[in-house]
């Protein structure tokens, strides 16, 4: 089984043909509010393929609470981890432009109070648990407890995602380290080479098992401990029309595999045919296809 700990917000999101500058107004679409948050949406992305996915994460006891506890439910997402109360649901305020990028604001809300005891109050889903996955929506001090409460045998898997500064502790516990481009050069700063290759190498001298670099339309690139080299893999070809989700979909499909006890190379190669079917479908958790939808591409 995979657990996810993580966030849920409610993405509010308004297609605009450009984003507005410092005090300027913009008018956009009418606004579409969906259930996100990479926490929620490595979840759904899971249920959606076929696995066995479990979230742990807090909303509000409110609307866009009940939206997410609805939308994991309908996934076929095991909720007896999803707490409620604390803090209004956490809220993602994202435009989308015609070329299908996107800018977001997040306001942590609910996702800021999932605390270490709530982490330790579900060892039961943890000792169920193969692969457990989070991201950096949560506060970090959440993120080390998940690492102190893993099973003996499961791995863990890291998107840090906003990007922030990771622990010694957090950052030997991933297997794999899962970055961007962004996210490879917020971690590595000014040390960072030309190529991916470079990131690679020396993301894992920062002391992950593994790392997987995910590099948009060019697929990905998968580097292991035991290995001076790096793997490239492929990404199909498709025509991107909005982007949001795919690095929460090409995660989850990542840890699913690796449940199935598949090689990490495997697993990121299956991972980037879930990324490109993400981008050609509007939204986040919308967009994520069914493991059959993928091999019929
Ligand atoms: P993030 O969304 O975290 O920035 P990426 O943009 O690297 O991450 O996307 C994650 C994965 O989704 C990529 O490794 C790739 O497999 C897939 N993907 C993203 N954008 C495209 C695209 N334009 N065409 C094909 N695949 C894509």
């Amino acid at each position: 089984d995979l657990l996810v700990v993580g966030s849920a917000n409610a993405d509010l999101v308004i297609g605009v043909e450009r984003r507005p500058g410092p005090g300027e107004t913009v008018l956009g679409s009418d606004l579409a509010v969906h259930p996100g948050g990479k926490g929620a949406n490595q979840a759904v992305a899971a249920a959606r393929l076929g696995a066995r996915a479990a979230l742990l994460a807090r909303v509000g006891d409110d609307g866009y609470g009940r939206l997410l506890l609805d939308s994991q439910r309908a996934a076929g997402v095991d909720t007896v981890g999803m707490l409620v109360g604390g803090a209004p649901t956490g809220v993602a305020l994202i435009t989308v432009d015609p070329s299908g990028d996107n800018s977001i604001v997040v306001s942590p809300g609910a996702n800021a109070r999932l605390t270490p005891q709530d982490v330790r109050a579900a060892a039961s889903l943890f000792q169920a648990s193969r692969v457990v996955s989070a991201q950096l929506e949560i506060p970090l001090e959440t993120v080390v407890e998940t690492v102190r409460s893993l099973a003996f045998d499961s791995r863990f898997v890291l998107n840090p995602s906003p990007a922030g500064p990771l622990p010694a502790e957090v950052l030997a516990a991933c297997d794999p380290l899962i970055v961007n481009e962004h996210e490879a050069r917020f971690l590595l700063g000014d040390s960072a080479g030309p190529a991916p290759e470079d990131w690679a190498r020396a993301l894992l001298l920062r002391g992950p098992r593994s790392v997987v670099i995910t590099l948009g339309a060019a697929g990905a690139l998968v580097a292991e401990g035991s290995t001076t080299s790096s793997v490239r893999v492929e990404s199909p070809r498709v025509d991107a029309v909005d982007t949001t989700g795919a690095g929460d979909a090409f995660t989850a499909a990542l840890a699913w595999r690796l449940s199935l006890r598949e090689s990490l190379a495997q697993a990121a190669a299956f991972a980037a045919r879930v990324g490109a079917a993400a981008v050609t479908r509007q939204g986040a958790q919308d967009s994520f296809p069914t493991a059959d939808e993928v091999f019929a591409r």
